[in-house]
């Protein structure tokens, strides 16, 4: 007996990009102490007060079937915050709560797209992206953003496959660039969409790590709003990864279709999370700032290491807990930069590769452990660097 043609071809063959991630557990398991600079995950566990309120909630007896598209309550929490960062009036028939940003990704894409659609994405991507577009049956094409634009795509690359295209998928701020896309870039997005009839999915799981710039959100955008899915996430706005807490927020009629699709999937997300959750949101800007912190203070520190060197460039990442790092001047791939420094320093990166093929020569580095400890691995890295260059 076969898997189905379909989930046989979720990976779409190929290297799926994290070798270098791989082989680094690989060493750690065999006693080896690496410095993992690799997966988005903060170095704090989720805030005890959260985690006193989903105990209380869960003794509470929140531990039955929840509401399948959410709480009210938290559905209005997400429509009320949504409201106030964007200006657009958002209610909770807008709202529909799941577990997490990948599970909004893979549920968006199902809501806009038949099998064979084809579905634009930009490159370099968050690396589930193909997986899921192909995971919903639908053809992805990459659109690549070019790192001498600062990796703001242009709308005219976008428009330029957009002919036939049924959606496009965006990530600001981005993951792996740390980019925030800029309104002018935006703009372009969205006369695109208009113009040909695409569904725009924005992935806005780092909207509350803004280190330059402002969060524009695309569906505030003229003429937007119905033809814009947003996906957010608590994982890294309020460190809560494992909880697995998320949301689409999109036009009702939208709404009303995932609905009836997480009913014969998830069947919505536990109560005592979901109450968590709102507790977490009623924490406000404050706390979500206070989440966001360590981040920033270490890209300040990553640029003053950069400042004394003239090898390794860094891609300008106005928010995000990642830096893209240009390697080209080594004269190595990023993949190839990336094993050597593992086998030579024990540090673990990922090649620019694992993102796409717009990301060449360069590396991600996650800006997710101690600050020292992050300071002195971009030193070591920087010094290998020039040592190759
Ligand atoms: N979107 C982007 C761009 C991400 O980087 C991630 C996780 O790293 C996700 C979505 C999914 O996050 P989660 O499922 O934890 O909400």
């Amino acid at each position: 007996m076969q898997a189905s043609q379909r989930i046989k071809g979720v990976l779409g063959g190929g290297s799926d990009g994290w070798e270098v991630f791989t082989r680094a557990r690989q060493m750690i398991s065999a006693g080896t102490a690496v410095t993992e600079l690799t997966i988005g995950e903060h170095d704090i566990g989720t805030a005890a007060p959260i985690l006193q309120d989903m105990h209380r909630a869960a003794m509470g007896g929140h531990t039955g079937y929840a509401a399948v598209p959410g709480t009210h309550a938290l559905r209005d929490a997400v429509a009320a915050r949504f409201t106030a960062h964007t200006g657009v009036a958002t209610r909770r028939e807008n709202v529909m709560i799941t577990p997490g940003g990948q599970s909004a990704l893979f549920a968006a894409h199902t809501a806009v797209l038949d099998p064979g659609d084809t579905a634009l994405y930009i490159d370099p991507y968050y690396a589930t992206y193909p997986g899921t577009l192909r995971g919903v049956s639908a053809t992805p094409v990459a659109v690549k953003a070019q790192a001498a634009d600062a990796f703001q795509p242009r709308a005219s690359d976008i428009a330029a496959k957009a002919v036939g295209a049924k959606s496009l998928l965006i990530n600001s701020p981005n993951n792996p660039t740390g980019v925030v896309y800029s309104r002018e870039t935006l703009e372009g997005i969205a006369s695109v969409c208009r113009d040909h009839d695409l569904w725009l999915i924005s992935d806005e799981v780092y909207d509350t790590q803004i280190w330059e710039g402002a969060h524009i959100s695309p569906r505030a955008l003229e003429g937007m709003a119905e033809r814009t899915l947003v996906v957010g996430s608590m994982s890294k706005s309020h460190a809560m990864t494992g909880s697995r807490i998320g949301w689409i927020v999109a036009p009702e009629h939208i709404i009303e279709h995932l609905i009836n699709l997480t009913t014969h999937t998830t069947y919505g997300v536990a109560g005592f999370i979901q109450d968590a959750a709102l507790f977490a949101l009623q924490q406000g800007a404050a706390f979500e700032a206070e989440i966001a912190e360590p981040f920033r203070r270490r890209r300040e520190l990553a640029f003053g290491v950069l400042a004394k060197q003239n090898v390794v460039r860094a891609v300008p990442n106005g928010g995000a807990m990642y830096m893209m790092l240009d390697i080209s001047a080594t004269g190595l791939s990023g993949e190839a930069f990336a094993n050597a420094l593992l086998d030579e320093h024990h540090i673990a990166v990922m090649p620019g590769e694992s993102f796409g093929d717009a990301a060449i020569g360069h590396l991600r580095v996650a800006m997710t452990i101690e600050d020292r400890a992050f300071e002195q691995a971009l030193q070591t890295l920087c010094a290998f660097a020039a040592r190759l260059a």
